[in-house]
Parts: structure tokens; C-alpha cells; sequence
């Protein structure tokens, strides 16, 4: 075993770490390609309006299935992305994927919303915002129908960058989500400063509400402040009928879970719309 010194802090070099730095490389590259030839693809999670269980829209979540790997999941090569810079191209690359499903399957739309994950990288982006609407015109669809979540970062404050693209985003129509939202970097400042439309509560909090008393304390509150702020709320991470009937009771507004839903495949997702006959209520002012 050979030891690899660099400015005072050392790594022993082991195969692991080897094997670890080949995969990752090995990685990268496979991505390139596969985003190069647009061979990644969506599933569709169902949002839920918890008072009456009408499905309210979607969340795209992007899927990644490479010849060699096998499936390989976003919570892997979305930070590797955003490493390399290869995130700039799967956002444009995802973007229009969606709108262009969105414009072939209009009955997507009718009564629903689609979110779309971004990353903070693409919103520190110059020209990020007049690309998306530009899009959006370009496949004669509503900005409207439209949630970009994104995941706050420290970079965010008083950003003007991203303050930019933010503005012009809700300008031309568009709903703006902050992801997982009380763990990691979350502001409160920034809540109000994005002019924020949809609070998603992390899923941590979700999934400990029946164990943990302090995730009920901050679920709740999270709950209570985005009514007080008007900002719709979100659980993420519903895998009990007990979490649901809890967070239906606190007055959550919107669901999501594999309680509820799966992600899915866009055709599958196409024909639960249809199934849907529950009333399709105001929805929690979405759409
Ligand atoms: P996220 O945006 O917070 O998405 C929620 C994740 O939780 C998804 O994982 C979803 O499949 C999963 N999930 C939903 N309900 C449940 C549940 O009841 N239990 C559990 N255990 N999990 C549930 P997924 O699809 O693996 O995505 C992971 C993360 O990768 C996302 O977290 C998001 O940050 C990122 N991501 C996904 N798609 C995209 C994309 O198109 N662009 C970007 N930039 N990031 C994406
Ligand atoms: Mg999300
Ligand atoms: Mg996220
Ligand atoms: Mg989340």
C-alpha cells in the first residue's frame, strides 16, 4: 500500500479508493455520452392535494439507465453533474424532454402542474431564465403549469444572479419551489426574498413524524409558517396511511409519497389522470 501525501493531509491510496476514483471517472464519461445521445429519461411522481386526494400534478424525477451500469440513481450522478459541469446540459437536455412530452400529452396539463428539479448551479447561470421561457413559448405551453424546485445553497444569498433569473422566471409565469426544505442550507430570508410559491418539507421530517417528536414540532411549524408566509406546503416522503392522516390534520396542503404514489412512467402517469375521478378541486392555488 503506497500513501499519497498532499499539503500536510494524507490518503492512504487504497484499491477501494482507487477503484473508487476509476468508477467515478468511469462514471463521467458514461454520462457525457449518454446525455451527449439523450438516452436519459423521466419518471412522474403524483402530487396529491391532502384534503380531498385529487391529484393536483407532478414531479418530474430524472432516470438514468446505461448499458453497462445498469440503473444508476440521480441521487449518485446529479452531484457528479453539477461537479463536472455536465448539469448544465442535462438541465437543458431535461427541460426539453419535458416540455415537448408536455406539448405532445396536453391532457398533462389540464387542471395539473409538472415540477421540474433544477440545480442551483443553473440559476448562478447568466441568460438560465430567458432559455427556459424561450422554450416554454417555443412549445406553446403556459410558464404557468410550471414548478421549478430548487435546493438552496449558501451561494444563494444576495446572489443577483440568481435573483435575476429568479424574477424573470415568475415574470413570465413560472411557480418557484424550495426543496428540501429545513435541513442542509435552508434561509428564511431567502424564503420571502425568491418570493417563494411552495415550501417542500424535507422528507427526513416526514419520515420521522411518528418516532420523533421533534420532527412533528419543526414539521408543524414548517406547516404553519408557509400558510402565514402564503406559500402552498409540501410533504415529501408520505410512506404511512398514520403520517398522511397526521399531516392531513395539521393542514399540509400537498402530498407526495410512496404511500400515495410511486414514481412513474409518464404513460402510467397519463392514464392514473384519467382514472383520477376524485373531484378536481381549486387546486390549493396551483394552477
Ligand atoms: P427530491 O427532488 O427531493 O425528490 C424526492 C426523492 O424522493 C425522489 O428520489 C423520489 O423518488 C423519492 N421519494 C418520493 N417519495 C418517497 C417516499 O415515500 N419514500 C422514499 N424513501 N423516497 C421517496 P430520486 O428520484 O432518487 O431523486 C433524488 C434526488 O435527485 C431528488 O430529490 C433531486 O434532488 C435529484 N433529482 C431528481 N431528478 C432531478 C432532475 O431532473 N434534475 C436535478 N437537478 N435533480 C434531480
Ligand atoms: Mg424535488
Ligand atoms: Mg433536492
Ligand atoms: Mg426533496
Amino acid at each position: 500500500q503506497s500513501v499519497t501525501y498532499s499539503s500536510g493531509n494524507w490518503a492512504p491510496f487504497t484499491d477501494n479508493v482507487k477503484n473508487n476514483h476509476a468508477h467515478q471517472l468511469n462514471l463521467i464519461t458514461l454520462l457525457t455520452n449518454d446525455i451527449e445521445h439523450e438516452k436519459l429519461y423521466f419518471d412522474i411522481q403524483p402530487q396529491v392535494n391532502l384534503a380531498n386526494h385529487g391529484i393536483v400534478g407532478g414531479e418530474v424525477l430524472i432516470r438514468w439507465h446505461n448499458e453497462h451500469l445498469g440503473q444508476v440513481s440521480p441521487g449518485e450522478f446529479i452531484p457528479l453533474a453539477e461537479q463536472t459541469g455536465l448539469i448544465y446540459k442535462l438541465t437543458d437536455m431535461l427541460i426539453e424532454k419535458v416540455f415537448s412530452w408536455a406539448y405532445e400529452h396536453p391532457q398533462a396539463l389540464v387542471n395539473q402542474c409538472l415540477s421540474i428539479n433544477i440545480s442551483a448551479l443553473d440559476l448562478l447561470q447568466e441568460g438560465f431564465a430567458r432559455r427556459v421561457i424561450d422554450n416554454v413559448i417555443k412549445h406553446q405551453l403556459s410558464a404557468k403549469k410550471f414548478t421549478l424546485e430548487i435546493t438552496e445553497t449558501s451561494v444563494f444569498d444576495n446572489n443577483e444572479t440568481v435573483h435575476k433569473n429568479v424574477k424573470q422566471l415568475h415574470k413570465a409565469g413560472f411557480k418557484i419551489a424550495i426543496d428540501d426544505f429545513g435541513v442542509g442550507y435552508s434561509s428564511m430570508q431567502n424564503l420571502v426574498a425568491l418570493e417563494t410559491d411552495e415550501l417542500k418539507i424535507d422528507q427526513f421530517f416526514v419520515m420521522n413524524l411518528l418516532n420523533d417528536p421533534q420532527s412533528q414540532i419543526l414539521c408543524r411549524n414548517m406547516i404553519d409558517l408557509s400558510k402565514a408566509l402564503e406559500i402552498t406546503s409540501v410533504a415529501e416522503g408520505i410512506e404511512s396511511e398514520e403520517i398522511l392522516k397526521l399531516l392531513r390534520q395539521w393542514h399540509c396542503q400537498i402530498g407526495q409519497g410512496y404511500h400515495l404514489y410511486r414514481p412513474m412512467p409518464p404513460v402510467k402517469y397519463l392514464a392514473l389522470l384519467v382514472e383520477n375521478d376524485l373531484p378536481l378541486s381549486e387546486p390549493v392555488n396551483r394552477a
